[in-house]
């Protein structure tokens, strides 16, 4: 098997990411077993910050890595929170207060729809002239009153009618199967399964 370095910490990641990549003969490491510093990821887009944190991984390390970078996209408030979801309320990061901004924003807004986004960026080297890059994107609507347990982030929030229920009230599957990280996940286990 080949090794692949992931440029994040988060252990479900490590655990969704690492199952599906091992079917397409990648061991994925996390950076951290690697003592990778964490990237900066100053940028305004999803993909310029996957980007920036798959070459970091690469650099330090020699092998090939791979990024994510997601985030939710309110139509109606220009695409905020955008790269900036998980600290739109500031730090120390909370959901809690990130879903109070969230909803007090669209306080008298009638127009709800927003979309959760997911790019994932591999590199085979740090100076990959030619990155695979994956999209994935997932449309709901805000709702003001949360409901679910599950999920984590804006999910409470996020109402897709297609269910009839909040992502955070799907079961870990479910949400897997139609969510913009998994869509982007599998667009990108194609791409490596067709060679590099
Ligand atoms: P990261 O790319 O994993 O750092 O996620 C960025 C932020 O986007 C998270 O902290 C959440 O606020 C939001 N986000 C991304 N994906 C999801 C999701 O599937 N559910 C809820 N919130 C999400």
């Amino acid at each position: 098997m080949k090794k692949l370095i992931l440029a994040s910490g988060n252990a479900g990641k490590l655990r969704e990411f690492g199952q599906l990549l091992a079917t397409v003969d990648f061991e994925v490491v996390p950076q951290s077993t690697l003592n990778v510093p964490e990237a900066e990821e100053p940028h305004c887009t999803f993909v310029e910050n996957a980007l920036a944190k798959a070459r970091h991984a690469a650099r330090h390390t020699g092998l090939p890595a791979l990024a994510d970078d997601s985030g939710l996209c309110v139509a109606t408030l220009g695409g905020a929170p955008g790269v900036y979801s998980a600290r739109y309320a500031g730090e120390p990061k909370s959901d809690a207060r990130n879903n109070e901004k969230l909803i007090a924003a669209l306080q008298g807004l009638a127009d709800r729809r927003a979309h959760y986004v997911a790019v994932l960026v591999f590199v085979r080297h740090a100076d990959d002239p030619q990155p695979v890059i994956a999209e994935g994107e997932w449309h709901g609507e805000i709702v003001d009153t949360p409901r679910g347990e599950d999920g984590f982030g804006y999910d409470p929030h996020f109402y897709v009618a297609r269910f009839g229920k909040t992502a955070a009230e799907l079961s870990h599957n479910e949400k897997n199967a139609v969510s913009h990280r998994g869509q982007a996940l599998a667009q990108l286990i194609e791409r490596l399964r067709h060679g590099l």
